[in-house]
C-alpha cells in the first residue's frame, strides 16, 4: 500500500509571532504535490501560524487529555481545535523526561486528539542506554501498546506515529538506515498486533538529526512514511530541502 509522505517540522520552544510569520512567508507560494508538510508550533504562535500558513499544515506540541477544567497553564485539544489547528504532537521524549508526561496520560491524550478532530503525532524511542542493553524492543513494544491502548481498531491508522530514538534527538547522531528500518518495521507491526488494516495505512515517521543531508536515504526506506524535524525545521530552506528529499 503506498502511503502518503509526511514532513513535520518541531519548532519546540523557538519563533515568536514575526519569526513564525515569516517562515510561513518564505513557504508561501509552494504547494505541496505528494507530500503533506506541517509545522509543530508554540502555543503563542499557532493562531498567527495558521492565518499565514498556505499548504503548511500547523500542529500544537502537547495538550491536556480533558476538555476544560483546573489545569493551570494547559490547553485542550478542543480550544487548539478551535483554532484551525490541524494537529498535536503528544509524548515527545522531552515533555517525557522533562515534563513528566506518562504512558497513562498518552492514553488519554491520543484519543481525546482523535475526537476532537485533531491528528496526533505519537512519540516513541529508547534511550541510547536501552539500546545498548537491548532493550529496544521492549521499549517500543510498551510506549506503541500504551499510547494506542484506547484508539479503536478503526482510527488506528489516523495516528502517526514517530519513532525518535533519544540518543539521535538534537546530537547530530543519526541513526543508521538499518536502526531506522527495524524501528520502523516494529512499530508497524505492533500496530498490526491491534489492526491487519491499521497496519498497512499507519504513517510512521523517523526523527533524529535529519538534516537535508541525510534526508532521502531514511525516507526511501520500506517503513519510513517521513520525518518529525526538529533543529533543521527552524529555517525554511533546510526544511524544505527535506520536503522536497521526500518526493523525490
Ligand atoms: C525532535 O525534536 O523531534 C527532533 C527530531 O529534533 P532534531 O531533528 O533536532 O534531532
Amino acid at each position: 500500500m503506498s502511503r502518503m509522505p509526511f514532513i513535520a517540522g518541531n519548532w519546540k520552544m523557538n519563533k515568536t509571532v514575526a519569526e513564525a510569520e515569516a517562515f510561513m512567508e518564505a513557504c508561501a507560494g509552494r504547494s505541496f504535490d505528494g507530500v503533506d508538510v506541517a509545522v509543530c508550533v508554540p502555543f503563542t504562535s499557532l493562531w498567527a501560524a495558521k492565518r499565514a500558513a498556505g499548504s503548511v499544515a500547523v500542529y500544537a506540541q502537547t495538550m491536556h487529555d480533558a476538555p476544560s477544567g483546573a489545569y493551570t497553564g494547559e490547553v485542550s485539544a478542543a480550544m487548539l481545535d478551535a483554532i484551525g489547528v490541524d494537529g498535536v504532537v503528544l509524548g515527545h521524549s522531552e515533555r517525557r523526561e522533562l515534563f513528566g508526561e506518562t504512558d497513562k496520560a498518552l492514553q488519554r491524550k491520543v484519543p481525546a486528539a482523535l475526537e476532537a478532530g485533531l491528528v496526533p503525532i505519537l512519540c516513541v524511542g529508547e534511550t541510547e542506554a536501552e539500546r545498548e542493553n537491548g532493550d529496544m524492543e521492549r521499549k517500543l513494544r510498551h510506549q506503541v501498546q500504551e499510547g494506542l491502548h484506547s484508539v479503536p481498531a478503526e482510527r488506528l491508522h489516523e495516528v502517526v506515529i514517530a519513532y525518535e530514538p533519544i540518543w539521535a534527538i538534537g546530537t547530530g547522531k543519526v541513526a543508521t538506515p538499518e536502526q531506522a528500518q527495524e524501528a520502523g518495521e516494529l512499530v508497524r507491526a505492533l500496530v498490526g498486533d491491534r489492526s491487519k488494516e491499521a497496519e498497512q495505512r499507519v504513517r510512521v515517521l523517523y526523527g533524529g538529526s535529519m538534516k537535508p543531508n541525510n534526508a532521502a536515504e531514511l525516507l526511501a526506506l520500506p517503513d519510513c512514511d517521513g520525518g518529525l524535524i526538529g533543529g533543521a525545521s527552524l529555517k525554511p530552506d533546510d526544511f524544505l530541502a527535506i520536503v522536497d528529499a521526500a518526493t523525490s
